[in-house]
């Protein structure tokens, strides 16, 4: 098998990895792959269906051309800082140029441990990975930026968690996999000239506008504090929690990554935690925007001594940066609201946020499942109100703030009728999202029974959100409130 690799991260980046071969495993088989990825990427699909591409998948048959390392990165996890994490469980294969000029890095996961892996047995199981693989390719046909999952094949092993569950590795595709926690791995060591070679790299990668930009580094903050703030508002107009959003698992790229303990609401709720190690509600649905700053201060700190050699200049200048993220953040979410309610921008900006707000109110108050109300407003603006108002059965009313909705509909510029309001809004409201009971019936069938059918039928599902399928009406109903309230993801 042959993929045209082309590294420059191995290869211009001495010292940020260490050149690592995935594990060999005895029996692997393919579970998933995900051929429209593939040929984004390029790839030869025919070539990777079969037990070629389940030799590749499992880490046995290395491609040609790949230079397989462990990166090496740093974080603060639940506040508090590890100086060395790294890829415990992870190797990135190399970089590929996609069809459309993009750089992708192609990594497995669960590929076996590495110099980086402490306690950890570098290992994954299937259930997780095709987690990972549902809620990725979700997020990315909700329109969110994320990493996505090429493949996962089974690897014949046990591995062992609380009990002996089948191993799996799963194939990680990313606009690249420098996070928060690269930049403090350096900056920790007091290792400047890392931090600038690391800054440098990332410009030419992420943002090559910025390239012979005289205050580049601050402009680098500030462009990944803006793809943040595009990117959290997106997670809370649908309703993602991320579940660990800690140092290591934020991008420069403004991709999502990491779909560990993550999951989405159900019944609307700021305080929203379903991660059992979130014992403290650190990384709650409604906190995400306030942590998305406190990690970008962390970055900004790693950049102090390339914005300004007067420590107290650059200071000023990055919290600067840091000040603004909070309007940037309302911006986009106001926008992504606007778009959910019906309406286009332009007007009342505080008229319409608070709009926004007392609908939210609403659902938090009266227990109201998110993403159907936000998709049974839909039916309202084409005149059809019973549905939305059976949410609302055993909660407070919401005549008065559909009224006010209406008035304000009434005056929108775009002067839509009623249908292709309804239209519009049924584009960017979705009918199905990942439920966290569908997810864990999917994942169980396909871990204990070896059963795929549930995953890849959810899987088609998620893959169109805004579609109504008679077929997949299922996937789109809400759990049993007596089972929503004690989901844990971990
Ligand atoms: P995560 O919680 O997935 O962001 O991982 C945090 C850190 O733990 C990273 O350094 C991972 O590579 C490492 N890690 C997670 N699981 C394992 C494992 N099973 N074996 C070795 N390292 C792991
Ligand atoms: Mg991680
Ligand atoms: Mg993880």
């Amino acid at each position: 098998m042959s993929i045209p690799f082309d590294n420059t991260y191995a290869r211009e980046l001495a010292g940020f990895s260490v050149p690592w071969r995935p594990a060999s495993v005895p029996a692997p088989r393919l579970l998933f792959l995900n051929e429209a990825l593939a040929e984004e990427l390029g790839l030869d699909v025919d070539a990777l269906r079969g037990e070629a591409g389940a030799a590749l998948f499992a880490g046995n048959a290395v491609p040609e051309g790949a230079e397989p390392v462990a990166q090496a990165y740093a974080g603060h996890q639940f506040g508090g800082f590890s100086p060395q994490l790294g890829d415990g469980r992870a190797v990135l294969l190399g970089e590929v140029i996609d069809r459309n000029g993009r750089r992708r890095d192609i990594a497995f996961k669960g590929s076996g441990r590495t110099p980086f892996s402490r306690g950890g047995d570098g290992k994954a199981a299937v259930g997780p990975m095709l987690r990972e693989v549902l809620i990725g390719e979700a997020m990315h046909a909700l329109g969110i930026p994320t990493t996505r999952a090429l493949a996962v094949a089974a690897t014949g092993e046990p591995v062992f968690r609380e009990e002996a569950l089948p191993g799996a590795v799963l194939t990680r595709v990313a606009a690249s996999h420098i996070r928060v926690g690269t930049f403090q791995f350096f900056a920790a060591r007091g290792d400047d000239e890392r931090v600038q070679q690391l800054a440098d790299y990332t410009i030419a990668r992420h943002d090559p506008a910025l390239v012979d930009v005289p205050d580049r580094y601050l402009r680098l903050l500030e462009n990944a504090a803006e793809r943040q703030a595009a990117l959290i508002a997106q997670w809370m107009n649908v309703g993602f929690i991320h579940g660990v959003m800690n140092t290591d698992n934020m991008t420069l790229s403004g991709e999502t990554i990491d779909y560990g303990p993550c999951a989405f609401v159900e019944a609307y709720d700021p305080r929203a935690v379903f991660s059992s190690i979130d014992q403290r509600g650190r990384y709650a649905f409604g906190n995400q925007p306030s942590i998305a700053q406190w990690n970008l201060a962390r970055l900004a700190e790693t950049l102090l001594p390339l914005i300004a050699e007067d420590p107290e200049r650059a200071a000023e200048q990055a919290t600067a940066v840091l000040e603004r993220f909070p309007a940037a953040y309302q911006r986009h979410l106001l926008e992504g609201q606007r778009a959910k309610l019906g309406l286009t921008a332009g007007g009342d900006d505080d008229g319409d946020a608070q709009l926004a707000d007392d609908w939210l109110e609403l659902l938090r108050a009266g227990h109201v499942d998110f993403t159907l109300a936000w998709r049974r407003l839909a039916d309202a603006a084409a005149g059809d109100e019973a549905p939305l108002r059976a949410l609302f059965e055993n909660a407070p009313s919401p005549d008065a703030w559909l009224a006010r909705w209406r008035e304000r509909c009434a005056r929108d510029a775009s002067g839509l009728d009623a249908a292709e309001r309804a239209a519009r809004m049924r584009r960017v409201n979705p009918l199905v999202i990942p439920r966290n009971h569908r997810v864990e019936e999917a994942l169980a069938a396909a871990s204990a029974d070896d059963d795929l059918a549930p995953f890849e039928s959810l899987l088609a599902a998620l893959r169109r959100p805004y579609d109504a399928m008679p077929e997949h009406a299922r996937d789109a109903e809400p759990a049993p409130a007596a089972v929503t309230a004690c989901y844990r993801t971990f």
